[in-house]
């Protein structure tokens, strides 16, 4: 059995194909998935989804960069529509949240940096008065991420979609965060990240699709163009090959990690 610890099935792309979509993931042993929400439509829709289907959990959070549509709504309104939600029992983490110091793509609205870090902090903080766990979305911003969860110690995070060295993955660990992988460890030039994966241990390690994003490999070669949460097998057999462990153990133990993470 599996678990996709994040999906973004609400995404448009899935319009009407949901049914198929679980039918794919039960195929390939999933048997639960959550949700990510990281705007106010995705996490809305992300919550009806989980209202829908007993096995699709919901998270509430707010992205680095803006969407065109939240933007109109004022971040506090955002920020207490999370804090309510939390309260739903099917809001299983707040997230995903984070920095992303890239450029956005042209139909996200930049936030510069120290916006991003306080709307981060601000959602770090209710992880923790709301007792969730917190879903962390980072890119090329490292060293601040690390510096904002020293001041929260015992916070329960995961770094999705880890793609950083072995240092930063010991750090990161060492600071009691589980690590997250998806289908980029299937990519032929991804050997940094397969390093993190050999180094981490398997009880601090989640799997995930990203979905509709990051297709493993030998899927992608198949023709396969939109990720789904099935295709979070190719991520578990990837790594047990990585470790050298049975697939039987990477499963077990990464599902029964993201049980406890999430309380599903
Ligand atoms: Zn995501």
């Amino acid at each position: 059995m599996l678990i996709d610890t994040h999906s973004h099935i609400a995404s448009e792309v899935y319009i009407g194909k949901t049914d198929e979509l679980l039918e794919f993931a039960n195929l390939n042993g999933v048997k639960k998935i959550v949700s990510v929400g990281c705007s106010t439509k995705e996490i809305k829709e992300s919550l009806s989804l989980a209202q829908k289907y007993p096995n699709i959990y919901a998270t509430a959070g707010l992205f680095p960069h803006d969407t065109i549509e939240d933007s109109m709504i004022p971040l506090a309104d955002r920020l207490a529509m999370i804090r309510d939600l939390a309260l739903n029992k099917k809001i299983v983490a707040v997230g995903e949240c984070g920095l992303d110091f890239n450029e956005p793509p042209p139909w996200e609205i930049k936030r510069e940096d120290k916006e991003q870090i306080d709307l981060f902090t601000e959602q770090v903080r209710i992880a923790i008065e709301t007792g969730l766990p917190l879903i962390i979305h980072s890119r090329n911003s490292n060293r601040e991420i690390i510096d904002i969860l020293r001041n929260f110690k015992g916070i329960k995070a995961v770094w999705h979609c880890f793609t950083e060295d072995i240092e930063t993955a010991q750090i990161a660990v060492s600071l009691g965060l589980k690590l997250s992988f998806t289908g980029i460890i299937t990519y032929p030039n991804a050997q940094k990240i397969r390093e993190a994966v050999k180094v981490t241990n398997i009880q601090d390690i989640m799997i995930e699709t990203d979905s509709p994003y990051l297709t493993p490999h030998n899927a992608r070669s198949k023709g396969v163009k939109i990720n789904t949460p099935g295709y979070v097998k190719m991520v578990a057999e990837k790594i047990a090959e990585i470790k050298q462990l049975s697939i039987d153990l990477v499963e077990k133990q990464t599902t029964e990690n993201a049980e406890t993470f999430f309380n599903i």
